[in-house]
Parts: C-alpha cells; structure tokens; sequence
C-alpha cells in the first residue's frame, strides 16, 4: 500500500519552532537566490533586531512576509505556520473554533487565518495546470445518500476530479471543479483548463472521455480497482468529501454547499503547507 508522505506534527513543531527558524524558511522561498532590494536591486543587506531586512545601499526595509497573505501580520510565524499545517493536513478541514482553541488566538483571528491560507490555496489552484500523469474521473459530492442514486447520472452536484501522479507513483496535486455535466464538452473544457497539453490522462473509458480528451495521450480501459487503476484519484475524492462535508454540514445549510463547493479550493494531498505563501 502506497503511503502519503508528510511531516508529523511533532516533526513540523520542531522544525518551525521559533519565528527566526519560521523567517529563515521564507527567506530560503522568497529569495532562492539570495536576498534583492525590492526598491534598488541591491544585493547587499543586513538583518535587524526586529526580523526586518535592510539594504545597504538604499536603506529601504522590507520583511519575508511582505507581499505575500502574511503581511503586516501581528500573529506570531509559529502560529502562522502550524495553522498552514491543520489547514491543509486535516482531512475534514479544521474549524476557526478548534484552531482558536489549538493556536491560543480569538475566534476572530483564527476564522481570518484560515480564509487567508483556503485564500492562497485556491489562488494556487487557480495558477497551477497539471503536469506528467493525471488520474481524470468524475464523482459526485455534497449530496445525500440514502435512498437516491448515486455516482453518474445523480440530480447532486457533480464534480471533475484529476491528481497529478510524480514519477514515484505520489500523489502531487488535485483539481475539483463543480459541473453541470459530464458532456463531452463540458470534459474538454475542464481539461484545456486544468491539465497541461503534454500530460497524460488515465481514465475509466465512459463515452464522452474518449472524443473529449483526443488531443492528450490517453490511456482508458475498464475500471478495475485491484489493478490500482485510479488509486490515487479515488483516495483523494474521499478525503475531499470528508474535507467538504465535515466543513459544511457543520456550519452551512444544505443550500450554500454548492457555493462552497465552487471554490473548489482543495488541495489536500502531499504539499507542503508553506508553498501557499510562495
Ligand atoms: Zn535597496
């Protein structure tokens, strides 16, 4: 069985136990190469007492959160970084009141904190198209289950799933996208939206699939879940409907689900909690 890499909680406390340690990791994100004057150019600087960075040459003052969903912040970086860490490694999807509970802040903040970091997430979503191997399937989520159909051809909302498979078969990203249908059209346009020319797709071989998705390397061919066929994709449509599901059905009515489920902003599979700051 294929396992999720990620990094325990003990293991990310450790890391990221202090704001200078938390600086440093968004100083090695920000500026890969070395520190730039965001007013000059200048390469040259130096850090002060109070975390902020100086040039040399121009004397403006910049910080590592500057620009990005931390700035001007007045909640310390640890907090930052173990709140990015329950948002995203919480399958159900953590509630303003235990994260508010866990962090030691008010309600307030830690409702803020999380719409921020879903904030960047879904911004990340937005930008990234799928590369390489790419699981594709529809599914359906949000709906009730008991006496009504289920899966294809359901009056609940449906959804485009597709993850993108690195070469050591892991799971990297996940892409949701409510739809109307499942037509042809509807697929392609999903597709050209969301996954890389280049990539190639495996499915299930419904019909509308194989027209919609010819301009890609397409395999497809009957599902058959001991083969491992869509492994990936069918293990992280669990834990988007637990995701969204324990969400909502604990703070929305049935009414706003698929408002919410329009951000589609779930990327729950192994990334690193802090590139949504990147
Ligand atoms: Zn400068």
């Amino acid at each position: 069985m294929k396992k999720q890499q990620r990094l325990s909680i003990i293991e990310f406390a450790k890391k990221f136990s202090t704001d200078k340690k938390c600086r440093e990791y968004l100083f090695q994100k920000k500026w890969k190469n070395g520190f730039v004057c965001p007013k000059c150019g200048s390469f040259h600087y130096c850090e002060l007492s109070n975390g902020l960075y100086q040039c040399n040459d121009c004397h403006h003052q910049t910080s590592v959160t500057a620009g990005t969903i931390l700035h001007r912040t007045h909640v310390p970086l640890t907090k930052w970084f173990l709140a990015f860490y329950f948002v995203t490694q919480d399958k159900r999807g953590i509630s303003a009141v235990q994260l508010s509970k866990t962090l030691d802040v008010t309600y307030k903040t830690a409702w803020y904190m999380i719409k921020r970091i879903r904030c960047a997430m879904k911004q990340r979503d937005i930008n990234c198209m799928l590369l390489g191997t790419i699981e594709f399937d529809d599914t359906y989520i949000g709906g009730p289950t008991v006496g009504k159909k289920r899966g294809r051809g359901t009056e609940q909302s449906k959804v485009f799933v597709a993850v993108s498979i690195d070469k050591k078969g892991r799971p990297k990203y996940l892409k949701m996208q409510t739809t109307d249908n499942i037509q042809q059209r509807s697929v392609r346009k999903f597709a050209q939206a969301n996954i890389q020319a280049e990539a190639t797709i495996i499915s299930d071989g419904y019909r509308s699939y194989i027209p919609a998705l010819k301009d890609y390397k397409h395999e497809h061919g009957v599902y058959n879940p001991d083969t491992g066929m869509l492994h990936w994709l069918h293990t992280m449509i669990g834990n988007a409907r637990a995701f969204i599901l324990g969400t909502i059905t604990v703070y929305l009515r049935k009414t706003y689900r698929n408002t919410l489920m329009n951000s589609a902003i779930v990327l729950i599979v192994a990334i690193s909690p802090i590139c949504a700051t990147d």
